[in-house]
């Protein structure tokens, strides 16, 4: 079964398109209606096509704003190559400010590959894997921490197992030049959008740039100029005139040890920051119960030593919500 997404631009056609991918959804109030998904192509001469999402979660900003600023503001005649643009990859979870769909409750980086029978949801993750991989040299899926949590802005690379992919990833993750890159040697599922992409041999790159459901200046700086850069490393845009950004530190996420989960429902009380590098057996936070005052406060330690590059953002948790997580220096 191939995909029911359709669009009215032509992936070929040189010059700036936007417009939309249309997923039919029929519904009591649209028998034949559609799910609509902004979408843009920016094409001209002979280089490689770069694919950039964003909104795959729908509360986490900085990609979205940075790609919409990118459609409005790019000249295609500055393009060799070709840019595929979509803002709010899971446009349903985008406009209600949620990470999942409304429409079907699923979250779209645990959705790939895909199924065009599927949800709403499904159907995007089974377009992007069939129709736009394929056409994809190098991709890009921008994050943040989302509602929930708090991320120190970083470029990512997913580890593939292939030697010669993952050293593409990190040349380009490198070029980028955020302060900070994490590779994700530690990421079982398989269904995330970087997954699918590095089983497609495409050059994948990912990234936090913020969280907490706001938009961070620094983040979405350090995204904007990043896609520059990452553009004039593959020879889609001209290189910058700038002196070249400084090395970024290199940090790895290995196991299941970087992480703390809440062991208990309360209020959680964190007691180390963002970008602190903290020890084994230090303390991550407290978790209170203030309806029963005279209860000890549940305490948190760090499994391991590393820096702290992920928090919980909002105060209420609930036994099994993640709290932190760590990033450690790499190996290489
Ligand atoms: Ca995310």
């Amino acid at each position: 079964m191939s995909t029911q997404i359709w669009t009215r631009l032509d992936y070929d056609r040189p010059g700036k398109q936007v417009g939309h991918l249309h997923l039919p959804h029929s519904v009591h109030r649209s028998a034949y209606g559609n799910i609509v998904i902004p979408l843009g192509i920016v094409a001209g001469g002979k280089g490689p096509t770069l694919l950039l999402t964003a909104g795959t979660h729908g509360d986490e900003y900085e990609g979205q704003i940075a790609l919409t600023k990118l459609l409005r503001n790019i000249d295609p005649k500055s393009v060799n190559g070709r840019l595929i643009v979509i803002p709010m990859l899971n446009a349903p979870a985008a406009r209600a400010g949620m990470r999942t769909s409304p429409i079907d409750g699923a979250n779209l980086n645990r959705a790939f590959p895909g199924d065009p029978l599927g949800g709403p949801t499904a159907a995007i993750a089974h377009y992007v894997s069939s129709v736009l991989f394929p056409m994809a040299d190098a991709y890009q899926d921008i994050h943040a921490g989302g509602s929930s949590l708090d991320y120190l802005p970083f470029v990512s690379v997913r580890q593939s197992g292939d030697a010669d992919l993952d050293a593409r990833a990190m040349a380009a993750a490198r070029a980028f030049g955020a302060p900070l890159i994490q590779v994700w040697g530690y990421s079982p599922d398989p269904r995330l959008s970087t997954a699918e992409s590095n089983r497609q041999k495409i050059v994948s790159l990912g990234g936090e740039f913020g969280g907490g459901g706001a938009v961070s200046r620094r983040g979405l700086a350090i995204v904007e100029r990043g896609l520059e850069r990452l553009m004039a490393h593959l020879g889609i845009m001209a290189p910058l005139d700038e002196s070249p950004p400084p090395p970024a530190l290199e940090v790895e996420v290995q196991g299941r040890d970087h992480y703390v989960y809440a062991e208990a429902d309360g209020l959680f009380e964190p007691l180390a920051d963002l970008g602190e590098s903290v020890l084994a057996g230090q303390p991550c936070g407290n978790v209170h119960d203030p309806d029963d005052p005279l209860r000890p406060a549940a305490l948190h330690l760090f499994r391991r030593d590393g820096m702290l590059v992920c928090r919980r953002h909002p105060g209420q948790v609930r036994r099994g919500d993640c709290l932190a997580h760590l990033a450690a220096p790499r190996r290489g």
